[in-house]
């Protein structure tokens, strides 16, 4: 609009005009332009639509000015979902209705579901998942990462390796402080597939201090394939992986899933894998006795 005049809505310390002053025309020209102004988009771009909705229901004015609110409200839940989800940095989409409880029998799917009401986020908990490749670590995590984000909780996903990595060079460039405070911020930080691969030497102390500062105050949802008794071994250093452990299980709900990879099933299944003579699991860790839950969830 080429006009700059201001619409004819009421200032700070004025009065609006009484009504039969009220150029009702100007108004409904400047309707545009005042949505806009109170961001209101999602009224604005459907405003034809929901009166026609409205007048169709024969609404009466209040209850047309809540129909119009609620697309509002409901246009702004979307957005603001949908930008958390960005920020989240998930790998992929999964969610709990896409995840087949019948095909891993090990996990309780009452525990799960009891994760997925995120009271263990609002407490500042911990939730550490154990089991060989394959098997739904990952899938859980964004599962669950989701149900945070969908509860309003601000929520980062990143896998060992990269916040490993990022930690060692913040401390090598001079911004660990930096990275430790990015680490520490969302309520819920999800770290993927740790003990996949080897760590350099200075990353358990490094680990150590992301975790005590997130202790009590934020949650960690971590992934591994290794036992939590082999956490020396990853971490390459027992005093430190003890260090972690005391403060990662000390409010924690362990979940340690047992048996065959999902992957290899499907392919199983359709004929492209066969199976291994003698035994059903696909991985040496399958086997693997559970570690000491800290807490069942
Ligand atoms: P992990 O992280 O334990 O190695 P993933 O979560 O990456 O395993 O699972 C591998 C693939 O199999 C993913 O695409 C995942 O969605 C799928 N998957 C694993 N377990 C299940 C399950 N029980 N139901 C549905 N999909 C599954
Ligand atoms: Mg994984």
């Amino acid at each position: 609009m080429a006009r700059q005049k201001q619409p004819a809505t009421a200032t700070a310390g004025t009065t609006f005009p009484a009504a039969e002053t009220v150029d009702i025309a100007q108004l409904v020209e400047d309707l545009d332009a005042m949505l806009t102004r109170l961001r209101l988009g999602a009224i604005r771009e459907q405003l034809d639509a929901l009166l026609e909705e409205a007048a169709r229901r024969e609404l009466n004015l209040r209850e047309a000015l809540a129909w119009l609110c609620a697309a509002e409200v409901a246009s702004k839940e979307q957005r603001r979902l949908s930008m958390a989800m960005t920020i989240a940095h998930f790998p992929f989409v999964r969610t709990l209705e896409g995840f087949e409880f019948e095909a891993q029998p090990s996990i309780d799917p009452s525990k799960i579901r009891d994760l997925a009401t995120c009271r263990w986020v609002a407490n500042g908990d911990n939730v550490v998942l154990l089991g060989p490749p394959g098997v739904g670590k990952t899938h859980l995590e964004v599962a669950l990462g989701r149900e945070a984000v969908a509860r309003g909780y601000t929520v980062q996903f990143t896998t060992a390796m990269e916040l490993l990595g990022s930690l060692v060079k913040g401390q090598q460039q001079g911004t660990l402080e930096v990275r430790l405070a990015q680490y520490s911020k969302p309520k819920l930080l999800i770290i993927d597939e740790l003990g996949y691969l080897p760590l350099e030497p200075q990353a358990g102390h490094l680990f150590f201090q992301l975790i005590s500062r997130r202790y009590e105050q934020g949650s960690v949802l971590i992934s591994s394939n290794r036992p939590v008794e082999e956490w020396d071994e990853v971490f390459g250093d027992q005093v430190v992986a003890a260090a972690i452990l005391d403060r990662l299980l000390h409010h924690s709900h362990v979940v340690t899933i047992r048996g065959d990879s999902y992957r290899l099933r499907e392919k199983r299944r359709s004929g492209l894998f066969r199976p291994q003579a003698g035994g059903s699991s696909s991985s040496g860790i399958g086997g693997t006795p559970p570690p000491t839950p800290a807490k069942e969830a």
